[in-house]
């Protein structure tokens, strides 16, 4: 099997397919919810769907609400984690945050009670807040902002004072953990300051065309294929996928990968951020929530785009088939 996806390069023949699935993804944001622990959050409309399409080869793919904007939210963490691992180098990294997945609740504490831990990695609540602990001495805000609307390509992303402001007043969970940090010496700089940044930097509000480009600089090893320009080593785009992959769908990553399989991360917002790797940079939004806090419709639309655009790592010939055959006993004469 040719390594590249061979659907993409035929445009109307993906956009077909697309679109179909979208039709059906659409039918499950009934059963999610918008998110409302962050009370702006709470008055997105749930009644939206977009994706983006940005392929390594061939033409861009753009439907529904694709052009709409939302808050970026947890999808900041790969933001911060490349320019942690691009200007701090990975052995700082290595020491405040690791490279497990959690099993835990994105907000979770329970990791950060017992004595010579550290967050489980960079894509939950807990390792961001310690990443972002390290970057206040190196970045401001305004590096961040720049970065992201570079490496998104897009100018006109801002930040949302409104889910900001909001996000501070209600984020008792973040303090705790931050605070907990300290106590561990894992953050060192100002506490409040750490999270202000952190929280900043979630409420960037993005499109899913913007979190296409940073997807597709990812799958093209780094490099932007709009600017030519690096962004990052191969080596910290390489760690940020293997990240995705395993930790980017917080307690849901496991399930994600064997029903999409496409490196992805997640944000409170409805934003979702696939890279495939060599083959597209996807954006999704979808603000109805699953229980992990996962974009309900997006996970759906990626799940049936994922095999019949051949969109993910492991390509499995039967998965379009309603009946999966197995081998059974004759396995043992194989
Ligand atoms: N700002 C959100 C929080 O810290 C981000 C969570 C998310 O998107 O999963 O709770």
């Amino acid at each position: 099997m040719n390594n590249v996806s061979y659907e993409l390069r035929d445009k109307d023949k993906a956009t077909a397919i697309i679109e179909e699935a979208m039709k059906k993804a659409a039918k499950k944001i009934t059963k999610g919810h918008v998110a409302t622990y962050i009370p702006e959050l709470g008055k997105v409309d749930p009644n939206q769907l977009g994706i983006c399409v940005l392929p390594v080869e061939g033409e861009k793919i753009c439907l529904g609400d694709y052009d709409k904007r939302f808050t970026i939210q947890s999808v900041s963490k790969i933001i911060m984690l490349i320019m942690a691992l691009e200007i701090c180098g990975i052995d700082r990294v290595t020491e405040i945050v690791g490279a497990e997945p959690s099993g835990e609740a994105f907000n979770s504490l329970v990791e950060l009670d017992r004595e010579d831990s550290r967050p489980y990695n960079p894509l939950i609540n807990s390792g961001a807040i310690a990443v972002c602990g390290m970057l206040i001495d190196e970045i401001s805000f305004q590096d961040m902002l720049r970065f992201t609307r570079k490496i998104c390509c897009d100018e006109d992303i801002f930040m949302d004072r409104d889910v900001f402001e909001s996000e501070m007043r209600t984020c008792s969970r973040n303090k705790s953990i931050a605070y907990l940090l300290e106590s561990k010496n894992i953050i060192k700089s100002d506490v409040d300051d750490t999270l202000k940044f952190y929280t900043k930097c979630c409420s960037m509000s993005v499109t899913a065309e913007s979190l296409a480009h940073m997807a597709r600089v990812l799958a093209n090893d780094g490099v932007s294929m709009v600017s030519k320009k690096r962004f990052m080593s191969s080596r910290t785009a390489r760690i940020v996928k293997t990240l995705m992959l395993t930790c980017g769908m917080y307690d849901g990553s496991g399930t994600f990968a064997i029903t999409v399989g496409i490196p992805s991360k997640s944000g409170v917002g409805g934003g979702l951020m696939s890279v495939s790797d060599k083959r597209a940079g996807i954006g999704v939004f979808s603000p109805a929530l699953d229980s992990k806090g996962n974009s309900i419709a997006g996970v759906d639309l990626l799940g049936r785009i994922a095999s019949k655009l051949r969109l993910n790592l492991f390509y499995d010939p039967e998965w379009t088939k309603d009946d999966h055959e197995t081998v059974g006993k004759e396995i043992i004469q194989t």
